[in-house]
């Protein structure tokens, strides 16, 4: 007999669960902090539930991990781990610890169908979604591991950021119970503003977030025009840049004291003039957004053919913005030894389309790093622009 494993459920679905198993909802409360906030597995350890609810679970339920293909611990505490998600796929996630913060980097889909130009997850092409159990996973195994690692009784990630591999809301039926199990007090309690979706602009979906379960939200922008854009975000060629920022207002009524980030990978020569920057400056202006700017400095791979801005001139960009009014901050990079873009090792582990095919050289040039995963940290370096607030 096939098990349902209990780290696909929000609580609500964890209910369902219990109440076609004849109990109550306070049982699935008690079950769901036993998985969540004890990082149980095993229904023998869960004592506080009736012998009789124990057993049932045993013969219908299971709590079932990722299984970790590689970890990697960097020397300024960033951990990165590739989980196995079976049939030949693998996705990553990032533990990044600051001062005031730990935050995790969390994918949503195995490869992305999206194809960015400058990320090497696009590049890949799309193998499949991840479901509600294979998101959820990440951050359980993670928390769980971490205040092993650290030594830690208390919560150690208290940021979740969708930026791992994949386009978030185009997996979004999976999301969302995923979302929710995040924010669930009777699970990992993080606030709304500390869980963050990133997205490529899937217009209709950011609709339905604001309704369902309005997050931290952050758009990668990228071009300050739709020529540019479509160019390098292919899915502003169905959602153009004036739909996605007025998508970006409709949200913010569902968040009214928040703002959108919007993140800007900044590529030498192709996005990084000043005529950009007064462009974006023009476009948000026009469209009333509340925001802020996350400029990103690009991580090359070979496939892409496009190469990091200089410092200098992010730095004249971002000065630009932030003399026009606009919070700019800018992402510290990785050391340069860890410089490729999020999801290529994931990318090495199995070809996933034609596209991929076509990356083997570039594939074959990083094939020895022990694990590549998301280059950019999420801390304000120090540059002359404004903080992040
Ligand atoms: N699909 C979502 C979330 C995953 S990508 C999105 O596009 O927003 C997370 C972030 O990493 C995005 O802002 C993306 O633009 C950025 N990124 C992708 N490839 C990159 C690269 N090579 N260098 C720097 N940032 C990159
Ligand atoms: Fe997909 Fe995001 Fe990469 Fe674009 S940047 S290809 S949407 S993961």
């Amino acid at each position: 007999m096939t098990t349902a494993n209990l780290l696909e459920f929000d609580l609500d679905g964890l209910a369902a669960f219990c109440e076609k198993l004849g109990e109550k909802k306070f049982r699935a409360t008690q079950l769901f902090r036993w998985i969540h906030q004890r990082g149980a597995s095993d229904f023998t350890q869960m004592t506080d539930l009736a012998k009789s609810l124990r057993e049932k679970l045993a013969t219908t339920a299971r709590v079932e991990a990722l299984s970790v293909l590689t970890q990697h611990e960097s020397k300024d505490g960033t951990i990165k781990w590739l989980f196995d998600v079976g049939g030949g796929d693998a996705v990553e996630a990032v533990f990044i610890p600051e001062d005031d913060r730990g935050t995790l980097c969390v994918s949503s889909q195995a490869g992305c169908a999206v194809g960015c130009r400058f990320c090497s997850t696009g590049h890949q092409g799309f193998s499949r979604n991840l479901t509600t159990g294979e998101i959820v996973a990440q951050l359980w195994f993670a928390e769980h591991f971490l205040r092993k690692h650290l030594n830690r009784s208390e919560r150690v990630i208290s940021n979740v950021v969708m930026m791992g591999m994949g386009e978030p809301l185009q997996n979004y039926s999976a999301l969302v119970p995923a979302l929710r199990t995040m924010l669930d007090d009777n699970a990992y309690g993080l606030s709304r503003r500390r869980v963050t979706v990133s997205t490529s602009g899937v217009v209709p979906m950011i609709d339905r977030l604001g309704t369902d379960c309005a997050v931290a939200m952050a758009v990668s922008l990228h071009a300050p025009n739709d020529a540019l854009r479509d160019d390098l975000v292919p899915l502003n060629r169905k959602y153009p840049i004036a739909e996605l920022l007025e998508a970006c207002k409709r949200y913010l009524v569902h968040a009214p004291r928040d703002f959108i980030t919007f993140e800007y990978c900044m590529l030498d020569g192709v996005n990084d003039q000043p005529e950009h920057a007064r462009q974006l400056i023009e476009l948000v202006r026009t469209h009333g957004v509340s925001c802020k700017f996350n400029l990103i400095p690009f991580n090359p791979f070979p496939a892409s053919g496009l190469l990091r801005s200089p410092q200098p001139r992010v730095l004249a960009f971002a000065r630009t913005l932030s003399e026009a009014g606009l919070v700019t901050t800018v992402r510290k990079t990785r050391g340069d030894d860890i410089d490729a873009a999020c999801g290529q090792l994931a990318g090495d582990v199995k070809d996933r389309t034609r596209a991929a095919e076509r990356m083997a050289q570039r594939r074959a040039a990083v094939a020895e790093r022990p694990v590549v995963l998301h280059p950019t940290r999420a801390k304000t370096p120090k540059t002359t622009v404004p903080q992040e607030h």
